[in-house]
């Protein structure tokens, strides 16, 4: 029996791809952006369910994961979007992986593998547009497309990442970076290597800025269900595409492990942060902040028990937190509760618990622990007995 783990409703991600879908130019090629675990949801459970959907690519960020998803048996176009150190070069390059570039040390590597493999080397040179995180200035780009050219190496594309798009309603900057990478690529091509696809595009620019798409786009967030902010479903009103119908896709439970009643005046918890004003009766759930339940948490979230809120009591302990149940009769030992998601119907979005903890909903999923079992369902059918 598991104690806690993540339900993914495997038709909500392929619901979630037919809507990007529907939001793109024609001929536009969808990668779906796959790192950290699938953004919680379990690497290859989704990376299937998007390629199911209609995704063509999948993006990861390290070699370890086209690892995974090659040892799966997923054979779709993989695009690695952080940094492979160049002894593991060989390895990429034989797994097909087509490689982000900004430095000669990379693309000479990625010629020697490819020699001593024996298979294509294929890289997308990063293009800086604003972001300074990857990425190399024009004249730069040229060069390294020129020591492509001459060690055998594959420009297959030309990238950019957008830096302020989902932080505000105010596009300028995103504009701007657009704008910079258009004038990259002409520069590019001025040079006699035109770059055979062009993207830049993540979820938030996908939905709003029709003009980003060029020949793929990497849409991760959105893909889980999950807005890129409140922001962009601000835009996306303003600019009539709120009938992106988002579905989240993760639902987060755990059971009850222990029920007891403690009476007025007791405390709960490290730090004796909660004190009852009365009976109460409290669950305690086998679950804590070494999962991913953030200790910010303590005395402040909810869970779901029963379709019914209960309030995180005290602190969040390393493996376990405490809930009060007392307006919530009948419950049992080892039930349900929902941490994350819905359960009748009441819901703890991710926003909800990001608003809790301070941070954004990519984190929220993002840091759900990977050793929780992800159990792949289809929302249409009903779940499976454990
Ligand atoms: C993570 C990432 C994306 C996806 O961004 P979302 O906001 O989740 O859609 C796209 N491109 C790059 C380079 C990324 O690192």
């Amino acid at each position: 029996m598991n104690l806690v783990w993540c339900e993914v409703d495997v038709g909500a991600l392929r619901h979630n791809v037919a809507s990007l879908r529907r939001l793109l130019r024609t001929g536009v090629r969808l990668a779906v952006v796959v790192k950290a675990n699938a953004y919680g949801h379990g690497l290859s459970l989704a990376a299937r369910a998007f390629l199911a959907g209609g995704a063509d690519w999948l993006c990861v960020n390290a070699l370890e994961e086209l690892h995974r998803l090659r040892g799966d048996g997923i054979d779709a176009p993989v695009y690695v979007m952080g940094y492979v150190p160049r002894e593991d070069l060989e390895a990429l390059v034989a797994l097909e992986g087509r490689l982000v570039a900004y430095n000669r040390e990379t693309i000479e590597g990625m010629s020697r593998a490819a020699r001593k493999v024996g298979r294509t080397a294929r890289v997308h040179l990063k293009l800086e547009t604003g972001n300074n995180r990857q990425g190399v200035p024009a004249p730069e780009l040229i060069e390294l497309a020129r020591l492509c050219k001459q060690q055998g190496v594959v420009v297959e594309g030309v990238a950019t990442h957008f830096a302020n798009i989902e932080d505000t309603t105010d596009h300028t900057f995103a504009l701007q970076q657009l704008r910079r990478f258009e004038e990259g690529a002409a520069l590019l091509a001025e040079a006699g290597m035109p770059a055979p696809m062009l993207h830049a595009a993540n979820s938030a620019a996908t939905i709003l800025l029709e003009d980003t798409q060029f020949d793929m786009v990497r849409a991760g967030i959105a893909a889980y269900g999950l807005w890129p902010s409140p922001e962009t479903l601000v835009s996306a009103v303003r600019k009539h595409r709120e009938h992106v119908a988002l579905r989240p896709a993760l639902t987060w439970k755990s059971r009850v492990a222990q029920l007891k009643t403690v009476p007025a005046g007791a405390f709960v918890g490290y730090g004796c942060t909660y004190k009852a004003t009365h009976a109460t009766r409290l669950a305690v759930l086998p679950v804590g902040y070494y999962d991913g339940y953030d200790r910010k948490l303590s005395n402040t979230a909810h869970v779901l028990v029963r379709g019914v809120r209960a309030p995180v009591r005290g602190r969040v302990c390393m493996n376990m937190i405490m809930v009060d149940v007392t307006d919530i009769p009948g419950v049992r030992l080892e039930e349900e509760v929902v941490l994350l998601g819905s359960q009748g119907a009441e819901a703890v979005t991710a926003e909800q618990m990001a608003a809790w903890i301070g941070t954004i909903n990519y984190e929220v999923v993002t840091r759900i622990g990977e050793h929780l079992r992800r159990i792949p369902r289809d929302g249409t059918s009903p779940p499976a007995a454990q």
